[in-house]
C-alpha cells in the first residue's frame, strides 16, 4: 500500500466562515463546499489546491474531537490524509506493521469518501487519514 497522493490536509478552526474568508480573500482560493458530518461533530469547507484539497474543520459542538483538540492545541493543523486505493486493505496493511488504529473499518467521511484514521502515537505524532 503506497500512498498515491495528499488527499487534503486537515485544519481546525474556530470561525468557519471567518477561516474560509481568509483563505479566499488572501489567497484567492474558492470555498467549493461546506459539508456537516454529524459523527464527527463538524462542519467542513473545502478548498482545492491543485490535485489536493484544504480542508477546513470547526467542531459543532465544544466536546467533539475538534473541539477537544482546540482546546488542547489551539487552533492548526489537525490531520493529513493520504490517498489510497483500497482502505481496507491498506488498514489490514497497517495493522500487521504494528500501527495503532482509531478505525478498524473504513467510514463514510465528507465528501462520501471511505475513510479511517491511524492513530498518533503510533505514527510520530501525526494523525493521519487513509481516504479512498
Ligand atoms: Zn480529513
Amino acid at each position: 500500500m503506497k500512498p498515491t497522493h495528499i488527499e487534503h490536509i486537515g485544519i481546525a478552526v474556530k470561525d468557519l466562515q471567518a477561516s474560509i474568508k481568509f483563505y479566499e480573500n488572501v489567497f484567492g482560493l474558492k470555498c467549493y463546499a461546506i459539508e456537516e458530518v454529524k459523527d464527527q461533530k463538524v462542519k467542513t469547507a473545502f478548498f482545492k489546491v491543485g490535485q489536493t484539497k484544504i480542508e477546513l474543520l470547526e467542531s459543532t459542538e465544544p466536546d467533539g474531537p475538534i473541539g477537544k483538540f482546540i482546546e488542547k492545541k489551539g487552533e492548526g493543523i489537525h490531520h493529513i490524509a493520504f490517498a489510497v486505493d483500497d482502505v481496507s486493505k491498506a488498514l489490514r496493511e497497517m495493522e500487521s506493521k504494528g500501527v495503532q488504529l482509531i478505525d478498524k473499518q473504513p467510514r463514510k467521511g465528507a465528501e462520501d469518501l471511505d475513510i479511517a484514521f491511524l492513530h498518533p502515537k503510533s505514527t510520530g505524532g501525526v494523525l493521519i487519514e487513509l481516504c479512498e
